[in-house]
């Protein structure tokens, strides 16, 4: 978003672009109301949850939707509940209603604390999960929390519902494998076992600032101490959210030392794909924060798990 806003201040746009282009508004009732809207209006349209990435990519003209559809209306997007060994968080829940909720806090801490250091308190009340894995914002925190668990999505279009994995879901730089017509409805992450400890670590460069790198780790221990789940997800060092795979091969089936962890957090750094970036650092830069916060992220994690064996 920076690089957007310094390249229209070097074109002498910045005035010209404060105001978003003109565009027909509906707030449907229901979600069946909205996917037909989307599938009339298709490219032209967008869906607007938060809006917190998509009222300043309209503002700077980077999209310039034709109908903006809101789903804050839409009834029944809005929850966290735990059943059948699952816990099921609606597109519309907020980082505000992630960070606040039990279920949360006792089967996922990752998830509220990875919420918590997004932005600030305005943009976590409003922004959603939804949307920001919609928006599939490579410097997003959720999808690397989300990565980390193994979470799925359920996507709904105008022939029904689909179930992606967390990892078909980051297509690209901005691009979620949602289809044109799709809404994603709700999350789904497979309740962890007992044993499990959750972190989520964030270099930033001043307190609500998008990550310079950032380190979700999910890891289960069973009786003996051997790691028998580990998830890594990694933020803001490649063209998406990225699963740190070596890494995660690095953890399960062993018992977990400093020796072990010092292998996972080197493994990590050669899973990224940093770029340089005159904001934020050298991609060397970067990668070494990757080894760093790997390794403070796994020691936390482990300390969790043990404590809840
Ligand atoms: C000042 C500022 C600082 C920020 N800092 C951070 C940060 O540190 N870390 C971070 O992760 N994010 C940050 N953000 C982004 C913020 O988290 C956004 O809220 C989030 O990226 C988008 O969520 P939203 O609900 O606001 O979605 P919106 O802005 O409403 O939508 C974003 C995109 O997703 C689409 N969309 C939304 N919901 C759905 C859905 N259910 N199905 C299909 N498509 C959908 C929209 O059409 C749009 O293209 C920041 C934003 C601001 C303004």
């Amino acid at each position: 978003m920076e690089t957007f806003i310094l390249v229209f201040k070097v074109l002498g746009f910045g005035d010209l672009c404060l105001y978003p282009a003109s565009f027909e508004y509906y707030a449907p009732a229901s979600l069946d109301e909205a996917i037909d809207l989307l599938n009339k209006h298709r490219e032209e349209a967008r869906v607007l949850a938060g809006g917190h990435s998509l009222i300043p990519m309209m503002k700077l003209r980077v999209l310039r939707p034709a109908y903006v559809i809101d789903l804050n209306r839409v009834k029944g997007l809005k929850y966290i509940e735990e059943k059948g060994g699952e816990i099921r968080i609606g597109a519309l829940t907020t980082y505000y209603d992630v960070i606040t909720s039990d279920i949360v806090k006792r089967r996922v801490p990752i998830l509220a604390e990875c919420a918590s250091v997004v932005a600030d308190p305005q943009v976590r009340n409003w922004g959603t999960i939804g949307g920001s894995l919609s928006h599939c914002d490579p410097s997003g925190d959720m999808g690397s929390s989300i990565l980390a668990l193994r979470a799925k999505m359920v996507a709904k279009g105008s022939s029904g519902e689909r179930v992606i994995e967390s990892d078909d879901w980051f297509v690209g730089s901005f691009q979620s494998a949602l289809k044109t017509g799709e809404i994603l409805r709700e999350i789904v992450i497979p309740t962890p076992k007992p044993g499990s400890g959750g972190a989520y670590l964030k270099l930033e460069r001043k307190a609500g600032d998008y990550a310079i790198a950032a380190v979700g780790v999910q890891v289960t221990l069973d009786g003996s101490g051997s790691c028998t789940y580990a998830g890594i997800g990694l933020t803001a060092v490649g063209p998406t959210n990225l699963r740190a795979k070596k890494a995660e091969q690095a953890l399960v089936g062993r018992k977990v030392d400093d020796r072990v962890i010092e292998e996972a957090a080197r493994a990590a750094t050669e899973d990224c794909r940093p770029t340089d970036d005159p904001l934020r650092g050298s991609a060397e830069y970067k990668r070494a924060m990757v080894g760093v916060l790997t390794k403070r992220a796994l020691n936390k994690a482990l300390a969790d798990a043990k404590r809840s064996r």
